[in-house]
C-alpha cells in the first residue's frame, strides 16, 4: 500500500495514470497491432509492440495537430520559419508522451498488457539528422517554440541516412550507414499532394522586362511532416522535411534513344539529393551535392512559405495576399548558420523575376524577412562556394548575388570614399585564388538581424570576424545565448532528479526554468544534499550497469565520473583531457601507496570520417585506455573509457550520471556549447575555460562554484601575437614532458611505436589550439576538483547551486528573445482546449 503510494508520488511530474486513458490506450494499441501491423499477440515481435504503442500515442496527437493548424489559419499570426540543414531529434516516443501528459497512462497500459515500456522505447531509432550542437539546437528550439505557442515551422531535409553509426574496431573509428527508416517511421506523414518542383542548371536569357532562367532540370521535393507537441498546451507544430523525387519524365533523352532501362535507373541520380547527411561538424566540405541539398531545401521551403502566405488571406479581403508586400508582417525566416543562406537570393529571384517587383522593394522585403545566426568563427567552417559551381548549377542566383554585391560595394564606397582595401575585404566575392562567394557576408547583407550564440561569441563577431560589417550596420548585430529544452534534458532524461525538484518547489520549472533558483534555499540542507547524492549515485549505478551489460566494462560506481562527450575536434581539445589522464596514470604509477581520488574518465564523440587527426585522437584514447585499464598498479583508482557511438539517446543516459563536465575548448573557439548546459542542469560541476556559454554559466553560478582555468580570449590573442612556442611549456614542466614523450615514443602502442608520433607532432609544432599553454593551469584546476570532491558536503552544495543557477539556459528563454528582438512576435504561452474526443472517445 505505502509502496504503491510511493510509486504514484514518484511519477507525478509525468502525469497520473488515468483509468479512462489507460483503457483507451490499450484499445488503440491492440487495434494497431491487429489492423496496422497485421499481427496477433503470439507472433508479434518487440518491434511490432513498439510500433503499435507509437501509433497509439500518435493517435493522441492527431486532433491536437489538426486543430492547431486550423487555429493558425483562422488567427493568421506572423509565422516563424526555422530553416536548418540539420535536426538532431533523437527519439520521439517518450518526449511525445511527456509533452501531452500521457506517460503514466502509457506505462500502466503497457504494464496491463504485460510489456515493459522501457524495453519498447529502446527499440526506437534515433532521428539523427544532425551532427552535434547546431542540429540539436534546432530540435530544442522546435520544442520551445511549440511550448511557447508560436506559429512556428521547422524546414529541412529528410535524409534517408542520418549521422553514421560509429563502431570502434581495434581502437579505430569505423562508420556504418544509419539506415534509420528501414523499419518505417511512425511519426512522419508524407504529403505527396504538396510536392514542389525545384530547378537546377539551365541558362539565363533576357526577356522584355528582365531575366529568365530556362532549360532547367527539375527535381521534385516531397514533404514529410512530423508533429512537434508543445508541453501540455495542446499545441502541435510541424517539422516539414523534404525528400527528393525524380520527375516522371526525368532523363527522357535516354528514353528517346530507346534506353528505357537506363532512363529508369537514372532516376536515382536526382533522388540522391536527400540521400545522406554530410557528417562534417564545424568544417566546410565544399561538395557539389551539398550545395544542391542547400538549394533544394531553400527553394522548396520558400515556395511553400509563399503558398501558405497566400492561402491565409482573410475571408473578408480575398485579395489581401495577391502581392507579397505584406510578407514581412506575416513571415519571419531564421537561417540556422549559412547553410540555408540561398534563401536570400532565392527570395529575391521570386520577388523580382516571378512577381515582377522592383529590385529595391524586393530587397527591402527580403532583408525584413530574413535573419541570420552565426555558429562558428573557425575559418575552415565558413562556407565559401566556388563561383564556378554556381555558374552551371544556379546561374540566375549567381547574377542576383553579383547585383547584390554591386549595390553593396557602391554603398561601401559612398561611405568610405577611396577605401579600396575595405571594398576588397567586404566584397561577397573573394577574388584571391579561385573566385568564391562568402556565404556569411551574403547572410549579413540579406538580413535585418545577425546574432551570435553566446555573449562572448557575439562580441567576437562584432569586433573581429565581422568587424567591417558591424561598423557598417551596428544595429543589426545581436546576441542570443543558446539554451536547451528542460523537457528532454531534465524531465525526460533524469526522472529521479525531476521528482526530487518537484517535491521541493513544484512543477513550474518545467516551463519556467528560472524557478529552479528556489533550490538555493536548500543548498546547505543536509537532508536535501543526501537526496541529491542518492539520485546521482543511482544514476551512476545505472550507467555502470549499462557499461557492464553492453560493453562488458567494469567501472567503480564510487569513483568521480569525469565526462567529455561532444564531437571530436582539435578545438574542443580532447587531447588536453588525455594529457591529464596520462598525468594521473604516471602519478599513480610513481606513488602507488598514496591515496588518490578514484576517477572514471569517459570520453565520447564522433570524428568526421575525413578528419584524419580527429580519428587519430580516438585511436590514441582507446590505446591509452587499454594500457591504463589493464594495469594492476592502477586498479580502481583510474579508468579511461571511450564511449562508442555518442548520440542524443546516449547523451540522455550518460549526462545524468556525471560528477564533472569537461568544457575545455581554447578560449574564443566554441561559439556557445550546449552540452555544458545539459550537465549543469543535471547537477554536474563544470571544469572549463572562459569560452562560449561557460562565461555566462560562471556568471550565473558564481566563480567559486565552477572550476575555471586557462587562458582568456585576450590571453590567446596575446599569445598569437607573440608567437606560440609549445616547446617552452614542454621543457618547463617535467610531467608534461613525460606525457608527450610517452605519446611520441610508443608507450601506448608498443607493437607500433611510431603510431602516435603525428599526434605528438601536432601538439609540439602545429597546434592551432595551444593545448600545452593551458596544461599547467588545467592540471592544477583538476587537483582542486579532487580536493573539493573529498568534501562531499561542499561538492553537493555546489552541485545544487549549479542546478539552481541553470535557469537562464532554457531554450524557452532563448526563443522568447528571438521572438521579441528579431521576429517581432510575442510568445503567448497559450493553451488550446483539450481535444477530449481522441483519448476519451469510445
Ligand atoms: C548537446 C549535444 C551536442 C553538443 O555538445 P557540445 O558539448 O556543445 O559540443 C552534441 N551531440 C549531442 C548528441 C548532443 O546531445
Amino acid at each position: 500500500m505505502s509502496s504503491d503510494l510511493e510509486k504514484r508520488k514518484q511519477i507525478s511530474v509525468r502525469g497520473i495514470a488515468d483509468v479512462e486513458n489507460v483503457t483507451t490506450l490499450k484499445k488503440y494499441f491492440n487495434r494497431h497491432l491487429h489492423f496496422t501491423l497485421v499481427k496477433d499477440r503470439n507472433i508479434a515481435t518487440p518491434r511490432d509492440f513498439f510500433f503499435a504503442l507509437a501509433y497509439a500515442v500518435r493517435d493522441n496527437l492527431v486532433s491536437r495537430w489538426i486543430r492547431t493548424q486550423q487555429y493558425y489559419y483562422e488567427k493568421d499570426p506572423k509565422r516563424i520559419y526555422y530553416l536548418s540543414l540539420e535536426y538532431y531529434m533523437g527519439r520521439a516516443l517518450q518526449n511525445t508522451m511527456i509533452n501531452i501528459g500521457i506517460q503514466s497512462s502509457c506505462d500502466e497500459a503497457m504494464y496491463q498488457v504485460g510489456l515493459d515500456i522501457e524495453d519498447l522505447q529502446e527499440i526506437e531509432e534515433d532521428a539523427g539528422l544532425g551532427n552535434g550542437g547546431l542540429g540539436r539546437l534546432a530540435a530544442c528550439f522546435l520544442d520551445s517554440m511549440a511550448t511557447l505557442g508560436l506559429a512556428a515551422y521547422g524546414y529541412g531535409i529528410r535524409y534517408e541516412y542520418g549521422i553514421f553509426a560509429q563502431k570502434i574496431r581495434d581502437g579505430e573509428q569505423t562508420e556504418e550507414p544509419d539506415d534509420w527508416l528501414r523499419f518505417g517511421n511512425p511519426w512522419e506523414k508524407a504529403r505527396p499532394e504538396y510536392m514542389i518542383p525545384v530547378n537546377f542548371f539551365g541558362r539565363v536569357v533576357d526577356i522584355s522586362n528582365g531575366r529568365k532562367w530556362i532549360d532547367t532540370q527539375v527535381v521534385y521535393a516531397m514533404p514529410y511532416d512530423t508533429p512537434i507537441p508543445g508541453y501540455k498546451n495542446n499545441i502541435v507544430n510541424t517539422l516539414r522535411l523534404w525528400s527528393a523525387k525524380s520527375p516522371v519524365e526525368f532523363n527522357l533523352k535516354f528514353f528517346n534513344d530507346g534506353d528505357y532501362i537506363q532512363a529508369v535507373l537514372d532516376r536515382n541520380l536526382a533522388e540522391n539529393i536527400s540521400r545522406v547527411l554530410y557528417p562534417n561538424d564545424n568544417s566546410f566540405g565544399g561538395k557539389e551535392l551539398r550545395l544542391k541539398q542547400e538549394y533544394f531545401m531553400c527553394s522548396a521551403t520558400l515556395q511553400d512559405i509563399i503558398r501558405r502566405y497566400r492561402l491565409s488571406a482573410p475571408a473578408n479581403c480575398p485579395d489581401a495576399r495577391k502581392s507579397l508586400d505584406m510578407l514581412p508582417d506575416k513571415v519571419g525566416i531564421q537561417l540556422n548558420d549559412t547553410h540555408p543562406a540561398l534563401a536570400i537570393p532565392e527570395l529575391m529571384r521570386i520577388l523580382v523575376d516571378i512577381e515582377g517587383l522592383p529590385w529595391e522593394k524586393a530587397w527591402k522585403i527580403t532583408t525584413k524577412v530574413c535573419a541570420y545566426t552565426n555558429h562558428t568563427v573557425l575559418p575552415e567552417a565558413l562556407e565559401r562556394w566556388p563561383v564556378s559551381m554556381f555558374e552551371y548549377l544556379l546561374p540566375r542566383h549567381l547574377e542576383i548575388i553579383y547585383k547584390i554585391n554591386y549595390i553593396h560595394l557602391q554603398e561601401i564606397i559612398m561611405k568610405y570614399p577611396g577605401d579600396l582595401d575595405r571594398m576588397r575585404r567586404m566584397s561577397l566575392i573573394e577574388e584571391d585564388g579561385e573566385k568564391r562567394i562568402n556565404m556569411a557576408y551574403l547572410s549579413i547583407i540579406g538580413s535585418h538581424a545577425v546574432n551570435g550564440v553566446a555573449f562572448i561569441h557575439s562580441e567576437i563577431l562584432k569586433h573581429d570576424l565581422f568587424k567591417d560589417f558591424y561598423e557598417l550596420t551596428p544595429e543589426k548585430f545581436q546576441n542570443k545565448t543558446n539554451g536547451i529544452t528542460p523537457r528532454r534534458w531534465l524531465l525526460l532524461c533524469n526522472p529521479a532528479l525531476s521528482d526530487l525538484i518537484a517535491e521541493k518547489i513544484g512543477e513550474e520549472w518545467i516551463t519556467h526554468l528560472d524557478q529552479l533558483k528556489q533550490l538555493k534555499l536548500f543548498a546547505s540542507s543536509a537532508n536535501f544534499q543526501r537526496s541529491i547524492q542518492n539520485v546521482k549515485q543511482e544514476n551512476k549505478y545505472k550507467v555502470a550497469k549499462l557499461f557492464e551489460e553492453q560493453y562488458n566494462i567494469k567501472i567503480n560506481p564510487a569513483s568521480l565520473f569525469d565526462i567529455q562527450v561532444k564531437r571530436i575536434h582539435e578545438y574542443k581539445r580532447q587531447l588536453l583531457n588525455v594529457l591529464h589522464v596520462i598525468t594521473l596514470y604516471n602519478r599513480i604509477k610513481a606513488n602507488s601507496q598514496k591515496t588518490f581520488v578514484p576517477r572514471t574518465v569517459i570520453i565520447g564523440g564522433k570524428a568526421a570520417p575525413g578528419y584524419y587527426m580527429a580519428k587519430k585522437i580516438i585511436k590514441l584514447i582507446n590505446y591509452i585506455s587499454m594500457v591504463i585499464n589493464n594495469d594492476p598498479d592502477i586498479g580502481d583508482k583510474l579508468k579511461l573509457i571511450f564511449l562508442e557511438n555518442y548520440r542524443v539517446t546516449l547523451a540522455e543516459k550518460i549526462i545524468p550520471s556525471a560528477d564533472l563536465s569537461e568544457q575545455i575548448s581554447t578560449a574564443g573557439t566554441e561559439a556557445s556549447g550546449t552540452g555544458n548546459m545539459k550537465f549543469m542542469l543535471n547537477g554536474a560541476l563544470t571544469i572549463g575555460t572562459l569560452d562560449g556559454a561557460n562565461v555566462e554559466m560562471a556568471e550565473e553560478v558564481g566563480n567559486k562554484n565552477i572550476f575555471i582555468f586557462g587562458m582568456t580570449v585576450s590571453d590567446v590573442e596575446e599569445l598569437k601575437k607573440n608567437g606560440y612556442d609549445a616547446s617552452k611549456y614542454y621543457e618547463a614542466n617535467p610531467e608534461l614532458k613525460l606525457c608527450i614523450d610517452q605519446i611520441q615514443s610508443g608507450y601506448f602502442n608498443k607493437n607500433k611505436p611510431e603510431e602516435f608520433t603525428d599526434v605528438a607532432d601536432v601538439l609540439m609544432k602545429w597546434d592551432r589550439f595551444f593545448t600545452l599553454a593551458d596544461y599547467d593551469s588545467y592540471i592544477k584546476c583538476q587537483e582542486k576538483v579532487n580536493e573539493t570532491y573529498l568534501n562531499q558536503e561542499k561538492w553537493t552544495e555546489m552541485a545544487i547551486l549549479n542546478i539552481a543557477s541553470s535557469g537562464k539556459f532554457s531554450s524557452d528563454r532563448t526563443i522568447i528573445e528571438y521572438a521579441r528582438e528579431i521576429w517581432g512576435v510575442e510568445p503567448t504561452w497559450e493553451k488550446l482546449p483539450h481535444p477530449n474526443e481522441t483519448v476519451n472517445q469510445n
